[in-house]
């Protein structure tokens, strides 16, 4: 294909002692060569591909020295974007990278919009779209585990899988079309239905186990979102702060979105924590103080988890009782705190309100109970789930929503063929899955969905 040459700064704004302006297209190189000179002034065309150069880079106009660079050069299409790509490397500062770009802009080539790098990469073939949407997750993984789904996801796996479900698909068709050519053989529509049968149901359980993995990957993605939960002076703020503290907090700021956010993270045991509604809970102190047991029902909708904190010097009180009755169909973890002081709680009746939930003590003023509790975070994640490589892991809500219709069609589709309905019309659900399956990877999906997709993406990527 044939694409316009584009640049972009590539790394994170105003981050790092280096930044990199990128180009990518049939001209990157000669732009390259309009405004780079190397000390033995040879020209970047003569150079062989994958090389590393050091040089000035100089305005033409002015001969004047504008920074002094490294610069990769690499012809496609062993490349990101199967393009000429050459990537400037230069001093960090907001004013001097922009000072390169600018110049690059000057000399040819055109400012990428966001996602344009990875676009370009799907539409050259060398990517597909679940892959193109793995890239935009690396970018925004904040735990080694996640961004091990977005690897094993960018390194072609889903994609692998939903190759096979779409191959059995196509196989179910192919029987299906003898059977239609061939009406007057009663023993090919006897053959047709248990093949159909068969490899739909083998299809509709696959979809099922990526199903089963969506709701980890989507909390890996984009963080288990948690409240911190209890009666005024529990011991709630002591508890976000050693939870901040003892793990490394994650600032991430998710740009080239609408929503320019700044979220903050903190990683217990590979669990990304989404704090809720932190600022607040720092400012006002808390959430139940703030506004109310009845309105702080309205803050735990959306939440993944409670930690409910109770004071353990203190035996339960109605206001604590009411607390669990809140949280009652939720997921949760009961900290009964300070266990440093003289103990009033009935532990075995705080039990008996938690039903099968874990109550871990701490004692917040003296560190303990922490590695405790963080160990019951992780294990209520990742109880009775398979890790490791093995997995192939969903995160994608566009992915889940599709799997989810496929789901059904295929399931239509089952449900037609058992009741005896003609193998033809029955094929109108298997393609349709086929189809929707597709969508995933890019196969069949419309132009707008491209564009709109890779707009998300940050500048630069
Ligand atoms: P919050 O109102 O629920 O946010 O509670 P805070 O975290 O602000 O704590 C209230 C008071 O309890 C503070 O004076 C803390 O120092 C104290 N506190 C917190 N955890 C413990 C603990 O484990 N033991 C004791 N003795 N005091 C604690
Ligand atoms: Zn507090």
């Amino acid at each position: 294909m044939d694409f316009d040459t584009i640049a972009a700064i590539s790394t994170p704004m105003g981050e790092g002692a280096i930044a990199i302006v990128r180009l990518s297209g049939d001209e990157a190189i000669a732009i390259a060569d309009h405004i780079f000179q190397a000390p033995n002034r040879k020209k970047l065309a003569e150079q062989a591909t994958h090389t590393i150069h050091y040089g000035h880079l100089i305005d033409p106009a002015t001969e004047e020295v504008v920074e002094e660079v490294m610069l990769s050069l690499m012809r496609g299409p062993k490349t990101f974007t199967r393009e000429d790509v050459v990537e400037i490397n230069c001093h960090g500062g907001l004013v001097s990278v922009n000072r390169v770009l600018q110049l690059a802009l000057r000399y040819g080539a055109r400012l990428a919009e966001p996602g344009e790098f990875t676009k370009r990469a799907f539409l050259n073939g060398r990517i597909d779209l679940s892959q193109a949407e793995a890239v935009m997750d690396l970018i925004r993984a904040k735990t080694d585990r996640a961004m091990n789904v977005a690897l094993t996801q960018m390194d072609g796996k889903l994609s692998r899988l939903i190759g096979q479900l779409r191959q059995a698909l196509l196989e179910t068709l192919a029987q299906v079309e003898v059977n239609i050519d061939y009406p007057e053989y009663d023993d090919v529509e006897e053959m047709t239905v248990p093949v159909l049968l068969e490899k739909c149901s083998w299809v509709r359980d696959e979809i099922d186990k990526l199903l089963t993995t969506s709701s980890q990957g989507k909390i890996l993605r984009e963080g288990l979102s948690t409240v911190i939960l209890g009666r005024p002076n529990v011991g709630k703020s002591s508890l976000l702060n050693s939870l901040v503290h003892e793990n490394k907090a994650i600032v991430t700021n998710i740009a080239g979105t609408t929503r320019d956010i700044i979220e903050e993270y903190v990683n217990v045991r590979g669990v990304p924590l989404r704090l809720v509604d932190t600022a607040g809970i720092r400012e006002t102190e808390d959430i139940v103080e703030r506004i109310g047991v009845e309105r702080s029902r309205e803050a735990l909708k959306g939440a993944d988890l409670i930690l409910l904190v109770l004071n353990g010097a203190e035996s339960l009180s109605p206001e604590d009782e009411r607390l669990f009755e809140t949280i009652e169909h939720m997921d949760y973890i009961v900290v009964v705190n300070k266990t440093d002081l003289p103990q009033q709680i009935d532990l075995q009746y705080v039990q008996k309100l938690a039903g099968t939930r874990r109550i871990v003590t701490t004692s917040l003023l003296q560190e303990e109970g922490v590695a405790e509790l963080e160990e019951a975070i992780s294990a209520l994640f990742f109880e009775g789930q398979v890790e490791g490589g093995d997995m192939t892991y969903v995160s994608n809500a566009r992915h889940i929503a599709l799997l989810h219709q496929a789901r059904k069609t295929v399931e239509d589709a089952l449900n037609a063929a058992e009741a005896g309905v003609p193998v033809d019309m029955v094929q109108i659900d298997v393609t349709r899955t086929w189809e929707i399956l597709g969508e995933i990877v890019g196969d069949t999906v419309q132009e707008s969905l491209i564009n709109q997709l890779f707009s998300q993406f940050c500048l630069g990527k």
